[in-house]
């Protein structure tokens, strides 16, 4: 495939960033990459393992001549870094970003970049619990999806150009209303991560009554509760602060449901448990049909 992007500069080096990077060599899809990040430690470690083409020190001068900007870092320091590029965006340049939230990082992002540039949030729907500017792999995000939330309609060719870019890069792409976005993901990502932090904070809590027997035998579901909630606290205490409406309204429910539940297992309403789990079981076969998943037992995991 041909270059879609001249010079594609990264602003924060962690997971995404790095994935990203990988995926666009697989694919020749930048003539050049420039990465920068917060820490001297991790611009070194980009520099080391050779994952973009320069480093920079700073933000301004990696978007110098860039005519795509991806702002890879949490949702909470996205103002203050739109604050600091916007006088270095060349003429027509497009300012695009991964953050997990999507109406709070227009507001933080917009009002600060210039007329000239073109500003188009995204969210690619791939992740691990792992961070940092070594976790990146190129295959993350194929055959997932990435969310686009253009503010400047539907149309635009900048807009066309970015699709094919994450297309290239392996993904499906699909548009969404920013709060639309928000509210899909609260139920699909960001109250599930909640949950999961709970039940192993309240498995740690009960460590001294289980003695360490909760790791010895962490069976697969609170394996997976904990893979999850092993995840970035920064990243995730934005999620939530920057989310916090779509998230509540979810959390409402899900207390709801759950007291439900609880009201069938102490009056040993068998029925209701049994169609709950049955409902349950055909969402999990709809995400594999849907090619989200793989239906190997234990997720396709390696055997121990
Ligand atoms: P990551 O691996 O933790 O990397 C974050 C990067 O941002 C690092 O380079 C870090 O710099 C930099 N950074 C952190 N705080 C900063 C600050 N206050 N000012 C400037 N730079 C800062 O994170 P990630 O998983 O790639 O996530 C990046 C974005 O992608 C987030 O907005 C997240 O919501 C979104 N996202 C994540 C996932 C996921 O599963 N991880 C999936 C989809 C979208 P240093 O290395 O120098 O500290």
């Amino acid at each position: 495939m041909s270059a879609i992007y001249q010079r594609v500069a990264f602003i924060g080096l962690g997971l995404i960033a790095s994935s990203m990077a990988h995926a666009i060599r697989r694919a020749g899809l930048a003539g050049h990459i420039v990465g920068t990040a917060r820490s001297a430690e991790t611009r070194q470690i980009a520099g080391e393992i050779g994952l973009v083409d320069t480093v920079t020190e700073t933000a301004a001068e990696a978007v110098v001549g860039a005519d795509l900007i991806v702002l890879c870092v949490p949702v909470g320091a996205m103002a203050e870094i739109a604050q600091e590029i916007a006088p270095f965006l060349d003429a027509g340049a497009t300012v695009t970003d991964v953050g997990s939230v999507k109406q709070a990082v227009i507001d933080a992002v917009a009002p600060h970049l210039p007329d000239h540039a073109n500003f188009i949030p995204g969210h690619p729907l791939a992740g691990t619990e792992h961070s940092g500017p070594r976790a990146g792999f190129a295959e993350l995000f194929d055959n997932r999806w990435c969310i686009l939330t253009p503010i400047d309609g539907n149309d635009s060719p900048e807009l066309q150009r970015l699709i094919s870019f994450w297309q290239g890069i392996g993904a499906h792409v699909d548009l969404m209303d920013p709060p639309h976005h928000d509210l899909v993901l609260a139920v699909t990502s960001h109250t599930p991560h909640l949950i999961a932090y709970t039940m192993v904070g309240v498995a740690d809590d009960l460590r001294r009554v289980t003695d360490s027997e909760v790791i010895k035998y962490s069976a697969a579901g609170f394996r997976d509760f904990t893979r999850i909630a092993a995840s970035d606290p920064t990243m995730w205490r934005d999620v939530f602060l920057t989310n916090k409406d779509a998230t509540l309204e979810v959390l409402g429910r899900f207390t709801e449901e759950l007291f439900a539940l609880q009201r069938a297992i102490r009056t040993g309403d068998g029925a209701l448990l049994h169609d709950y789990f049955s409902r349950t079981r055909a969402i999990r076969r709809g995400i594999i049909e849907a090619g989200q998943d793989t239906a190997a037992p234990d997720f396709g995991r390696a055997k121990r």
